[in-house]
């Protein structure tokens, strides 16, 4: 049996999966990891700004208009489709077998491929608030003041996104709800993240089940608690694993 077929044969056997991915799982969808997009930008910008600094609750606080033109450049990729990783992900949950996706990612593609139940630990960049009224806003409302700060047209408030900035808190009612999906999954499945940024690491260590798969191109913290490791771009991977589950 191939590493492929491993897989599929467990997914085939579990009724509860749980899928915890970052940047790497939307790639393959032409979202850059930020951290690449940030160093991008600070090259064609010659911006003095490193990207934990430009996404930083005091940067917003201090200059938006500087944040929302790397924001808006940078961050928000309205054009990205779901590749095969997060198609599988939602038939696997439309089928009883998979029961939460984590991400750490903000683009909302997990939502756009049918998946239901999605704990989005850094936010979302589909959700908007006032910060004076506190009135929700849809992506839209941000794109369409292209040019400027975006402001809430029934008081004039900053529109800040629900996303979490550097210096800023997860939201606790997400974390405990992903804690508690780990903590009664029989498999999980880890992908397109580095594992080396809190709480990501600290999350898996309260999974208790039988499998433990890593999806990731370079290696990771947890590669030693891992029943198996495949290296290959993930849309992919799970693309195929579609294919064998079909048969
Ligand atoms: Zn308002």
């Amino acid at each position: 049996m191939n590493q492929l077929e491993q897989l599929a044969a467990w997914i085939e056997d579990s009724g509860n999966i749980v899928f915890f991915g970052g940047a790497g799982t939307s790639t393959e969808s032409g979202i850059p990891d930020f951290r690449s997009a940030a160093g991008l930008y600070q090259t064609q910008h010659n911006s003095p700004y490193p990207p934990e600094v430009m996404l930083s609750r005091s940067f917003f606080m201090s200059t938006p208009d500087i944040f929302f033109d790397f924001y808006r450049s940078k961050m928000i990729h309205p054009e990205a489709k779901p590749n095969g990783a997060h198609l599988l992900l939602a038939e696997l949950e439309a089928q009883g077998k998979l029961q939460a996706v984590i991400t750490q990612n903000i683009d909302g593609l997990h939502q756009l491929a049918g998946s239901r139940r999605v704990l989005e630990l850094h936010g979302s960049v589909h959700r908007n608030h006032c910060m004076s009224c506190r009135r929700y806003y849809g992506l839209e409302q941000v794109l369409e003041q292209a040019d400027a700060v975006p402001r809430c047209p029934e008081c004039g408030g900053i529109i800040k996104p629900d996303v979490v900035l550097y210096e800023e808190a997860l939201d606790h009612d997400v974390l405990v709800e992903a804690v508690a999906a780990i903590a009664a999954a029989d498999l999980l499945i880890i992908g397109g993240t580095s594992l080396t940024v809190q709480p990501a690491a600290s999350l898996i260590t309260y999974f208790q089940g039988r499998h433990t798969v890593l999806l990731n191109g370079d290696p990771t913290p947890y590669d030693h608690q891992a029943d198996l490791i495949i290296t290959d771009r993930i849309g992919d991977v799970l693309g195929r694993i579609q294919e064998l589950l079909g048969r």
